[in-house]
């Protein structure tokens, strides 16, 4: 007996060892780093050469057309990132916006973008990492720096446009390691959004910038593999919207059409929201209905169901849209860029980069076209984390990741490709069922040999 109680206390023993080594696989396939840069249209990595996005390419996967939210803005986008929800279900429905209930208004670059209740139509994902016992890092990231429901990141950093990308870098690569670990983080980086504006993403200026955007990720690539953490953290890189060239030739000037006195203009081009003046809005929609072939305005019960962009207080009574290219202002002495987004977000020129590369990442995989409320659910799914109500599909986009048979959003992920610490579970597995078997069939072999005497000598009897 004695014996038997070794063998139950190795075997327990060894079964812990394999479970831990199974745990600790598990915490190393959950980091995730989520990368934006912002207005990185899809194409651009094919202007000039960029080794570093194609070196994720080769090591990852890729979507080739990948459908943002409407409208196609900075703000409501990083939202729908984080959220997996469209701008009028999380509420960050514009960069500009007027809140009737609150009759307050919200600027990107004004002091309430700190208001949290403007962020809490939705809860985040670093909010929700966090309530799971997990911990989030934020470097930037639109609304990573407000207090959502209450929470911070575990650790972010608040708004400075004139801190370094590779200062942000190597904080997150920070918080990525050591006993503490953050299991997700997310990097916010403002070009090539800002040169596109300014120099029109057709100006030959901008292969350079594409350059030292592809120059940033190689430093980022660099930091994490130092850090030994390349081949654990699930790296996405994407962005928020495109960019398309604007002309001077393509100004609408609303002036011309209807009085300034009969409403109040919210947000900018190329979709404004109109907010008109009481009992005003029949005017003001016929004045503007067919006066220009290049916009549309719609009354907001008949925006496109399309868009998902209906059911919210903060869209305006009346919405104008321009077409492609096109500029609404209310008179040309307003700022002109040479280029802009935020249009319809079915135009190609809309639509932003989407790599990705990790142990939960299929290798050299492309994939056609996805929507970007999707990341939401396939990031819960490769943190282990049960997604809150949300417009994305995993099931739509399963196929990026290893495992593409059954989607598991809920339970923690399962090892879904060879590693070392699988490897030596496996070997450590495999030797402690074969020492289990031979010790157990010596066991039953010596206790069968006394019997066997036994029935040796009772053969001798006449059997009956
Ligand atoms: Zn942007």
């Amino acid at each position: 007996m004695p014996d038997l109680l070794v063998i139950k206390s190795c075997f327990l023993s060894c079964l812990l060892v394999l479970l831990q080594t199974s745990s600790s696989q598990q915490d190393e396939q959950s980091q995730l780093l989520l990368v934006s840069f912002d207005g990185f249209r899809w194409d651009y990595v094919n202007r000039v050469p960029t080794p570093n996005f194609r070196a994720l390419m080769d090591e990852g996967v890729q979507v080739e057309q990948v459908e943002n939210t409407y409208i196609t803005k900075t703000y409501p986008n990083h939202y729908t990132l984080v959220t997996g929800l469209h701008a009028e279900t999380h509420g960050i429905v514009a960069n500009e916006m007027y809140d009737p209930i609150h009759n307050l208004t919200f600027s990107m670059e004004g002091s309430e973008v700190y208001d949290a209740w403007w962020w809490e139509e939705a809860v985040p994902l670093w909010v929700t990492n966090q309530k799971a016992g997990r911990k989030s890092g934020a470097a930037m990231w639109p609304g990573s720096d407000v207090a959502i429901g209450g929470t911070y990141p575990t650790h972010y950093l608040s708004y400075n446009a004139s801190m370094t990308f590779e200062t942000r870098v190597e904080k997150l690569i920070d918080w990525f390691s050591g006993p503490e670990a953050i299991n997700f983080g997310v990097l916010y980086w403002e070009e090539p959004d800002e040169s596109g504006h300014n120099l029109g993403p057709e100006s030959p200026l901008m292969d350079v910038v594409i350059a030292d955007i592809d120059e940033k990720l190689g430093f980022l690539r660099g930091k994490l593999r130092t850090a030994g953490l390349y081949d654990k953290v699930n790296l996405i890189v994407t962005s928020d919207h495109g960019m398309t060239q604007l002309s001077h030739d393509k100004i609408i000037e609303l002036d011309t059409y209807v009085s300034r006195d009969l409403y109040t203009w919210i947000d900018k081009s190329p979709v404004v929201g109109i907010l008109p003046k009481e009992g005003k809005l029949e005017e003001v929609y016929n004045s503007l209905k067919n006066a220009n072939p290049n916009m549309v305005v719609y009354k907001k019960e008949e925006i496109p169901d399309h868009y998902h962009y209906r059911h919210n207080v903060r869209i305006m009574p009346l919405i104008i849209e321009v077409k492609e290219g096109w500029t609404i202002m209310q008179n040309r002495n307003g700022s002109f860029m040479l280029g802009n987004h935020g249009y319809n977000n079915s135009l190609p020129s809309m639509h932003p980069l989407f790599v990705a590369r990790g142990p939960a990442f299929r290798c050299d995989y492309t994939k056609a076209s996805m929507r970007s409320v999707d990341l939401y659910p396939l990031m819960c799914s490769i943190l282990g984390l049960k997604p809150l109500p949300n417009n994305g599909s995993l099931s739509s986009v399963q196929d990026l990741l290893v495992e593409t048979s059954t989607p598991k959003p809920v339970v923690p992920p399962v090892p879904r490709e060879p590693s070392c610490a699988w490897a030596v579970g496996s070997v450590l597995g495999a030797a402690l069922v074969i020492g289990f078997l031979f010790i157990f069939v010596q066991q039953v072999t010596q206790r069968q040999h006394l019997p066997l005497h036994l029935s040796n000598s009772e053969i001798t009897q006449p059997l009956l």
